[in-house]
C-alpha cells in the first residue's frame, strides 16, 4: 500500500524539511493554512492516533518534547496551534498520523 507520508519520510516525494531526527520528520504543508504551517510526522507508519499502541508511548511523547524545539526553528514566538484530525469527520486525509503545526496570525477558535 502506498502512502505519500512514507514516501515523503523516504524522500522519494520531495518536501520542504525543516527537522528531521531518526524518527521524526517535520516539513511544509503543501496547502498552509496559515503563514507557518508544518505537519510533524513519526517515520513509522501509524494511520491515526485511533491506531497507537502502548509500544509507541515513547515515540508520541518524544514528538510533543520536539515541538518547542520546532517553534524555534520556525522563529514562532506568539504562540501556535497543534491539531490532529482522526478519522472520517475530523477530515483526515493522509492516513499516516501527522500533527498539524500552525502560527504566524491569530487563529480563530472554534476552529470548526
Ligand atoms: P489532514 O487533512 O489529513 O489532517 O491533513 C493532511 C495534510 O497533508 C493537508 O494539510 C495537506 O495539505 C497535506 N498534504 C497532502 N499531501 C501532501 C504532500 O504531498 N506534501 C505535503 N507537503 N503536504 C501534503
Ligand atoms: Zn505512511
Amino acid at each position: 500500500m502506498t502512502c505519500v507520508f512514507c514516501d515523503i519520510s523516504k524522500k522519494i516525494i520531495s518536501s520542504n524539511i525543516v527537522y528531521e531526527d531518526e524518527r521524526i520528520l517535520v516539513f511544509k504543508d503543501l496547502n498552509p493554512q496559515a503563514p507557518i504551517h508544518v505537519l510533524i510526522i513519526p517515520k513509522k507508519h501509524i494511520s491515526s492516533v485511533d491506531e497507537l499502541k502502548e509500544d509507541d508511548k515513547n515515540l508520541i511523547g518524544d514528538i510533543f518534547l520536539k515541538i518547542n524545539k520546532i517553534a524555534k526553528i520556525l522563529g514562532c514566538k506568539n504562540g501556535y496551534r497543534i491539531v490532529n484530525n482522526c478519522g472520517r469527520d475530523a477530515r483526515q486525509s493522509v492516513l499516516h498520523l501527522h500533527f498539524h503545526f500552525l502560527a504566524g496570525r491569530l487563529l480563530k477558535w472554534p476552529p470548526c
